[in-house]
């Protein structure tokens, strides 16, 4: 049996659009109506036929809904909970994607104080926006975290699940606070290591920018593909998941220092011994399905 058979979808971004597109695919009798704060991206919405109907104010999208999913920037959680709280059915499942937990659900928690809220975190995504961006099968083997607090219904919990795996993903449960560590070091550290790293080569005087670009395929070229993630996403993930990312870094910081030392040094034999262990990660996460072991990570180019 399906787990739900009205799904709102509030934001209609990259992740919002996918989940759109992917339940009109796996589960097609499934009624989709969907809602963006950007009246552009409704009307392009309704241009690609992105839901079977799109709502002009927020309130009207979930008016009838089992599931609303919330797929706003993690800073705008609150806002799009306050705005659905008066006509949400008192027994629809609230959800969200964001890429923190805690502070995502203390948000939706305090805008809809008596609704029954399921936090997850569909780990997939690409350095692109807007309804355009998404498609069906971006959740396909990734996983998707799903965070409910602890007082939450079993039952609720084991829909907003399956209603993950039908969309191809994996599905793993966790407690918010350990979500948000876990996430520090997989993704979030990796995009404010990226973001600096193009930030200082961007500031540079004595290579010029051209050589940059030219040489790109040197590493640098990976790095800027994360650091193309979009702005205000990453903003409000930072500022949002400030003491487990602050934690990270300041491991992080630690970890280069001693980098910088054996650099200094000559300890030849400590930068070998990391880099065989950093392989072995890589290793592991092409067996795991994670990434793709062809030549330039299996990326396309046009
Ligand atoms: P996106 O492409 O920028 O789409 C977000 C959409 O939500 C925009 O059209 C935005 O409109 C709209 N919006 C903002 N505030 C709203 C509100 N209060 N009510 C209704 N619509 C609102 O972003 P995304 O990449 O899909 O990310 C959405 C969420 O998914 C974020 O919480 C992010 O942390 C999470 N996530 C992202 C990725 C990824 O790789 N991108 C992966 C996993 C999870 P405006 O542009 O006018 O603000």
């Amino acid at each position: 049996m399906l787990p739900f058979s009205r799904v709102t979808v509030i934001g209609l971004g990259l992740i919002g659009s996918s989940v759109a597109r992917a339940v009109h695919q796996y589960m097609p009798t499934v009624r989709v109506t969907g809602y963006d704060a950007d009246p552009a991206v409704r009307e392009r919405a309704r241009e690609i036929s992105l839901c079977d109907d799109i709502a002009d104010t927020a309130g009207s999208a979930v008016i009838d809904a089992d599931l609303a999913i919330l797929c706003v920037p993690v800073g705008a959680m609150g806002k799009a909970g306050e705005a659905i709280a008066a006509d949400l059915p008192a027994d629809a499942i609230v959800s969200d994607v964001g890429s923190c937990k805690a502070s995502v659900l203390a948000a939706l928690s305090e805008a809809l104080p008596n609704a029954c809220i399921i936090p997850a975190h569909p780990v997939a995504g690409t350095e692109h926006s807007g309804p355009d961006a998404g498609f069906a099968t971006l959740f396909h083997q990734r996983w998707c975290i799903v965070t409910p607090p602890a007082e939450a219904s079993e039952t609720a919990t084991v829909r907003v699940e399956e209603f993950w795996r039908r969309l191809g993903a994996n599905v793993e449960r966790m407690d918010p606070q350990h979500h948000d560590l876990v996430l520090a070091v997989t993704s979030h550290l990796p995009h404010l290591i990226a973001y600096t790293i193009v930030g200082t080569a961007s500031d540079l005087e004595t290579v010029t920018q051209s050589e940059v670009i030219k040489y790109s395929a040197g590493g640098f070229r990976d790095f800027t593909r994360i650091a193309a993630s979009d702005p205000t996403m990453w903003r409000d993930v930072f500022l949002s998941n400030k003491d487990a990312v602050l934690d990270m870094l300041q491991r992080f910081s630690e970890d280069l220092s001693a980098l910088q030392r054996a650099i200094r040094w000559d300890k030849g034999d400590e930068l070998f011994d990391l880099f065989s262990r950093t392989r072995t990660i890589r290793r592991s996460i092409i067996e795991q399905g994670q990434d793709d072991a062809a030549a330039d990570f299996g990326r396309h180019h046009d």
